[in-house]
């Protein structure tokens, strides 16, 4: 292993092949190595920011506010609340005497001014340590103003986006349980895990609708208050992304007896194996929902199959890197990835469990280096030694791809396209091979250099 890779790293980085896996993951990032995570606060406020008629108040410095600022564009069909960002703007005064009157202040003001149908207060790193009771707050402004105000204990230092993940499920919680169910088909769902960055959580609540099931909430991808208070309605809770929201999923099984399903919208095989494991769920009640199922996957593959055939001739061969977020998207993409022809030579995520690595190791070809809470040098590195032609990341992965001149797809926050279900499926396919059969990267000075050595490999040949 290279000397980019500090030794203290050494036990987060393993190759698939290399004997058993025994990823030290889950933990706090080494301090000083630039870690690729986001913090706790960020890991909260992007699993609740597309709750589109709430407002969003992040209590702290103004630089916390401007970092998470509609951070993942989530589309809705109705209000658009979520996308404005509201901060307490803590300054040196309010750190030494105390910001909970000027969060009093805003809130009061906030809530007369967009009469949103909740309120939720992010706690940031200062206020954990200046010791605002943020809940206190929180609790007086529910009973002014008469809508739920939730605090969101989310201090950025406290531990890893994961800890974020599961301060947003507490926070959802308080709300679970406090609307009415009257009316819900036993045929429903909710959708955990999408947010519906362009349009995603539509494409699969419409094929639900074909199947025959209801779904109660969205939670969060055009997400609305009214229906996570009622979405412990549901039969069954449809877990994506599961780092995000599982925890919420246990939480309503222990107090309400509500079934989930992990699954995964991303890539032909997890998209139908989701969709029929859900027919299969409800087949006693409803005996023909595998029937429609079949044929919903049946009609929708009919239309893509084609195209991802002739996108494969020009992809066959290729490598991609994969570093997402959590591990549940790397799983699907190294399927979908599969399907083009191409192999994924570099896999890792921010926030994986053992579990999660194990499952990837299992998955993955040998030799597959496999990467937890990553930063940019290991990934520059990693790249140059397999000769990816593609990264497909987030916001933070691109600079990276661009500077060693390769091509990038971006499968978080900032995408336009849908790439879930079975038309995401295309429209990666074609992201993927516009990108990697791109002309401009020949004339990338170490892409060039490869193609020179590719070539006289090939008159060698
Ligand atoms: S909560 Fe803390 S770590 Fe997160 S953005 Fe604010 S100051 Fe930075």
């Amino acid at each position: 292993m290279s000397t980019t890779i500090l030794e203290e790293r050494k036990s987060q980085i393993h190759r698939a092949g290399a004997g058993p896996i025994d990823l030290a993951c889950n933990r706090e990032s080494l301090a000083g190595a630039v870690s690729q995570r986001a913090c706790v606060f960020c890991g909260s406020r992007v699993v609740l920011y597309p709750i589109a008629d709430a407002l969003h108040l992040v209590h702290g410095p103004i630089g916390c506010a401007a970092y998470t600022w509609d951070i993942r564009g989530a589309l809705s069909s109705g209000p658009e609340l979520h996308r404005l960002s509201f901060s307490t703007d803590l300054r040196e005064r309010d750190v030494i005497f105390g910001g909970e009157r000027k969060l009093a202040a805003a809130l009061e003001e906030l809530v007369q001014r967009h009469r949103p149908k909740a309120a939720f207060v992010y706690s940031t790193c200062i206020v954990g340590l200046i010791g605002d009771d943020l809940k206190a707050v929180c609790r007086a402004a529910a009973a002014r103003t008469g809508i739920p105000v939730i605090a969101v204990q989310s201090e950025g230092f406290k531990g890893n986006k994961r800890a974020g993940y599961l301060a947003a499920c507490k926070a959802m919680f308080e709300l679970v349980g406090t609307g009415d169910t009257a009316g819900i088909d036993p045929a429903s769902v909710n959708i955990f895990g999408d947010f519906n960055l362009a349009g995603e959580t539509w494409i699969i609540r419409d094929y639900l609708r074909r199947m025959g099931v209801e779904v109660v909430a969205n939670v969060t991808g055009d997400g609305r208050v009214d229906d996570i208070r009622r979405c412990h309605g549901a039969a069954l809770n449809l877990v994506q992304c599961s780092g995000a929201t599982l925890e919420l999923a246990r939480m309503m099984q222990e107090k309400y007896g509500t079934s989930y399903l992990r699954v995964s919208y991303v890539g032909i095989e997890d998209m139908a194996d989701s969709l029929y494991r859900t027919a299969e769920f409800f087949q006693n009640s409803d005996p023909g929902i595998l029937v429609r199922t079949q044929a919903l996957v049946r009609s929708e593959l009919v239309k893509i199959l084609p195209e991802l055939s002739r996108l494969r001739r020009d992809l066959e061969g290729r490598k991609a890197a994969v570093y997402v977020g959590g591990a549940f998207k790397a799983f699907s993409l190294i399927k979908a990835f599969r399907h083009l022809g191409m192999q994924v030579a570099i896999v890792g995520s921010q926030t994986g469990t053992p579990e999660d690595y194990e499952e990837l190791a299992a998955i993955s070809d040998p030799g597959t280096i496999i990467v937890d809470d990553a930063n940019p040098l290991e990934l520059s590195e990693f790249i140059k030694e397999k000769g990816v032609d593609i990264f497909v990341g987030g916001i933070k992965e691109r600079p990276i791809a661009y500077k060693l001149g390769i091509g990038f797809c971006d499968h978080n926050h900032e995408r336009k396209i849908a790439m879930e279900g079975f038309v995401g499926m295309l429209n990666f396919g074609l992201e993927v091979h516009r990108s990697v059969t791109s002309p401009v990267w020949r004339f990338m000075p170490r892409r060039a250099a490869d193609s020179a050595d590719r070539s006289k490999e090939v008159e060698a040949c």
